[in-house]
């Protein structure tokens, strides 16, 4: 599992006694919020920062171990800043500022000069926030006793965001194809967004998928089938054409183990070889965590895989969607989002239906695809767009919605919901913050996780919610 060291200043000015409290206190913390937090990250702890070097070793330590996503930090006792920038400044992982002390409560009746000088986080904590501004490190500051239920969540979700920041640094792209041919929003440059992002984005041909495909045997054919059936209710007649989509996923998942994919585009415009779109491969693909992005969007694709590992060990559902068609009815204002196929069966509140139908443009076979209806509930919709030197997150609250009637001749999947603060102030925001129409939308995530990300990765981030106003949309 993933680990956060966790890193104690003091300083040696205040000789052995005090120092081996605050290593024994650390220990203890350490083994407290391991005994927490075991289900999502572990914590080491790390040598007393006594001097510039140690800080210097440890921060070497953060560093130099592959399996350390992020780094946490507390001042004991007083710890002069100056020693932290030598270490601080090879620091390139992110950063939690602890802010808390060993003891609860103070103890009125027994607090002399001793207790004073051991615990006093509210002066070396201070001491060590002005370096981290001083030096411009993006990082997140949680406040409060270490034990308290809502200090643990912000580690927690510091050590959820610090994960997908680190998965983000070991995410490739497969693109077959290029990008849709005019599109504008799912361009954009490749190389700021692995130098940002660590997003490697490499080029395929469709034809890989193809020999694959045509090399698969009936035997992996059938077992993909069978996973399709346990999961999903065959609703067509038209077997042969799931069969094709079951061999193009038997080809997907050759590849992505073959080249150590975490994420894919495919472009309905560049099917070279195959004679379906990829559906239901895609929407399978993607409810088992691979990033996918449709019309060669590659910045979808590998945001939603670091969105989707952001949410792992979370309830609710986080995926691809694209923004569709509008219920306009005043004061009952509704979003339809789908896609042509791909939106993953993460999403989907009943048993996924397998159907087939034509596509309607494209000009190749029928695909089959899963055809269900989207679960309810508060969620986020998150998305990235390039914007020509430097990237912006745009982050909307939305409450997913159950459809007000059944759409029998819709056979995608439908996702539908609510705008806030309401539909013209919602949806006019995103429209000025240049948001894409391909986003993420998340059950489980929160406009705070994403807020997280975007700071500790040197993000723009613009949110819309209940607190956004008309006012607002003229400074957007
Ligand atoms: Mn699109």
């Amino acid at each position: 599992m993933e680990k956060l060291y966790f890193i104690v200043g003091s300083q040696d000015l205040y000789g052995e006694e005090c120092l081996k409290q605050v290593a024994a206190d650390a220990a203890a913390m350490t083994e407290f919020l391991n005994g927490k937090l075991s289900d999502t990250i572990r914590i080491e702890l790390l040598p007393t920062v006594e001097t510039s070097d140690i800080c210097f070793q440890d921060m070497k330590k953060v560093m130099d171990d592959d399996e350390c996503v992020g780094v946490m930090t507390w001042m004991h006792t007083f710890s002069p800043a100056k020693m932290w920038i030598k270490g601080l400044q090879i620091l390139r992982k992110p950063l939690l500022h602890l802010h808390t002390q060993a003891n609860e409560k103070l103890p009125y009746a027994a607090i002399d000069m001793d207790f004073m000088n051991l615990n006093q986080s509210a002066h070396g904590d201070r001491e060590y926030g002005y370096i981290l501004a001083r030096l411009g490190i993006a990082h997140e500051v949680a406040a409060g006793y270490y034990q308290h239920e809502d200090v643990i969540a912000k580690i927690r979700q510091f050590a959820q965001v610090a994960k997908a920041i680190h998965f983000s640094h070991n995410t490739l792209v497969a693109t077959f194809g290029n990008n849709m041919r005019d599109v504008a929003v799912t361009d954009g440059n490749r190389l700021e967004a692995e130098i940002q992002y660590g997003w490697q984005i490499k080029y395929w041909g469709i034809g890989e998928i193809a020999k694959l495909a045509e090399e698969a045997s009936e035997a992996e054919v059938d077992a993909k089938m069978d996973e399709y059936t346990s999961k999903y209710t065959m609703a067509t007649d038209n077997v042969d054409s799931v069969r094709l989509q079951a061999r193009y996923e038997v080809a997907f998942d050759k590849f992505i183990a073959q080249n150590h994919v975490t994420a894919f585009t495919d472009n309905f415009q560049d099917l070279f070889g195959l004679r379906q779109l990829p559906g239901i491969a895609a929407q399978n693909l993607m409810a088992k965590g691979i990033g996918f992005g449709p019309e060669g969007d590659y910045k979808i694709s590998a945001f939603s895989a670091v969105l989707m590992k952001m949410a792992e060990g979370r309830q609710g559902a986080t995926g691809f969607i694209e923004d569709y068609t509008y219920d306009l009815t005043p004061g009952q204002e509704l979003e339809l989002a789908s896609h042509m196929l791909e939106v993953p069966a993460s999403f989907a509140v009943n048993k996924p239906e397998i159907q087939v139908h034509p596509l309607g443009i494209g000009g190749k076979e029928d695909p089959a695809r899963l055809v269900f209806d989207g679960v309810t509930g508060d969620a986020i919709q998150v998305t990235l767009v390039d914007m020509g030197d430097h990237f912006r997150i745009v982050c909307a609250d939305i409450e997913l919605v159950k459809q007000p009637e059944t759409m029998p001749k819709l056979p995608v999947a439908r996702i539908m919901f609510r705008h806030k603060p309401d539909f013209a102030i919602g949806t006019a925001a995103w429209c000025y913050a240049g948001g894409a129409h391909h986003s993420v939308v998340s059950t489980a995530l929160t406009r705070r996780d994403i807020a997280l990300f975007a700071k500790l990765t040197g993000t723009e981030l613009i949110t819309i919610g209940d607190d956004t106003t008309e006012a607002d949309l003229d400074r957007i």
